[in-house]
């Protein structure tokens, strides 16, 4: 099995070559290929591609434009993964979204970054420096806050802010864009900040964010809460957008089948919200037993922590905390949660749940 390696558009250090083979001779060994394969690192993106992109005849195309070369590592194992799925594990294509290979490679790609890394220490400089301009923009984003004495390699292996999968103003029949624009910059990034603070002083920092909700009590208060804060909001984000979606199957059956109807679903999801005093989350569960449930945390306390009684993996959360609509709404709290359904994200509330269902069979 060969592997040739093109650069469209541009034109790598030394280094930088160095590090990718090495990268790709671990590939070798831990996911070995059948066929002969062409990677091609291309600054355009070319058709049906996000990152990266597997052909059928063997061409693994990796976008490196605007990104930093640990997420550019991560797709070309991610495509690998795929390449070794079709050719040597014989399945067939699945869908982009929440399926098994899909799933399988997200896990593997972040499984072999982090392996290279503790092996290649002294390459991490060259992984590395070339993006010190895109993250000191990371970071004025952020906030004034950061120490500038700050390491590079610290900052990147932090857990990262979500970006904001559309305008502050885009979702204005639901929440106005003053609102966002704080409930964004200044809360949740805080969380996200002060979290990456408090992860420095205890160990679980190689965690990703979900890991570290699932195994919360191993961790101190500030955790919890920075860490809930973070999760919880990352998620927020992700369950609205200003487009049109609807509630599909199979996610529709099973509501209907728990709730009646989806009218009653909402009543019931409203309804639960509303007792919540005080600060908190209301959500749309999915229990170990594969059932749906409704329930509320307070704080930022999400029904994945393992300190969580009655807790499941959420499909669907609404922040009734204060600082989400008071702005708009001020005391008319019940409004503001009955308006959330103008922009709920049900593609992805539905794509939640079928990933989840899965895992558990
Ligand atoms: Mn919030």
């Amino acid at each position: 099995m060969e592997v040739e390696i093109k650069y469209d558009g541009c034109t790598p250090t030394k280094e930088e070559k160095i590090l990718i083979n090495r990268f790709i001779n671990n590939l070798k060994k831990s996911h070995p290929l059948n066929d002969d394969v062409t990677i091609v690192f291309q600054t355009e993106r070319s058709e049906k591609m996000t990152t990266g992109v597997r052909t059928n005849n063997h061409k693994l195309k990796i976008l490196v434009k605007d990104r930093l070369n640990r997420d550019i590592l991560r797709t070309v194992a991610h495509e690998w993964v795929h390449e070794h799925q079709r050719s040597v594990l014989k399945r067939k294509k699945q869908k982009n979204i929440g399926s098994e290979n899909e799933n399988e490679a997200n896990a593997k790609s972040g499984e072999e970054v982090k392996k290279f890394e503790k092996t290649n220490k002294k390459l991490e400089k060259t992984i590395y420096s070339r993006f010190s301009e895109e993250i000191s923009k990371i970071e004025s984003i952020l906030n004034e806050e950061i120490p500038s004495n700050r390491k590079i390699i610290s900052e990147i292996k932090k857990i990262s802010i979500e970006q904001l999968p559309y305008d502050y103003d885009s979702l204005g029949s639901f929440i106005d864009d003053e609102t966002m624009k704080t409930h964004y910059t200044k809360h949740y990034k805080g969380y996200v900040e002060k979290l990456n603070l408090e992860l420095e002083k205890v160990s679980g920092k190689d965690m990703d964010i979900e890991e570290i909700i699932k195994k919360i009590s191993r961790f101190n208060k500030k955790v919890k809460n920075n860490g809930g804060g973070a999760f919880n909001h990352a998620l927020f984000w992700k369950m609205m957008t200003p487009k049109k979606t609807t509630l599909k199957n199979p996610l529709l059956f099973k509501i209907e089948k728990t709730f009646e109807s989806v009218e009653l679903f909402k009543e019931k999801f409203e309804e639960i919200a509303k007792t919540r005093f005080g600060s908190g989350w209301v959500w749309l569960i999915l229990t170990k037993n594969n059932t749906l449930k409704i329930v509320t945390t307070p704080n930022q306390d999400n029904p994945l922590m393992d300190t969580e009684k009655n807790g499941g993996y959420p499909l669907l959360g609404l922040d009734i905390w204060e600082h989400a609509y008071y702005l708009k709404y001020k005391n008319e709290r019940d409004k503001y949660i009955h308006n959330f359904w103008k922009v709920v994200n049900w593609d992805f509330v539905c794509d939640v749940y079928v990933s989840q269902t899965k895992k558990k069979i």
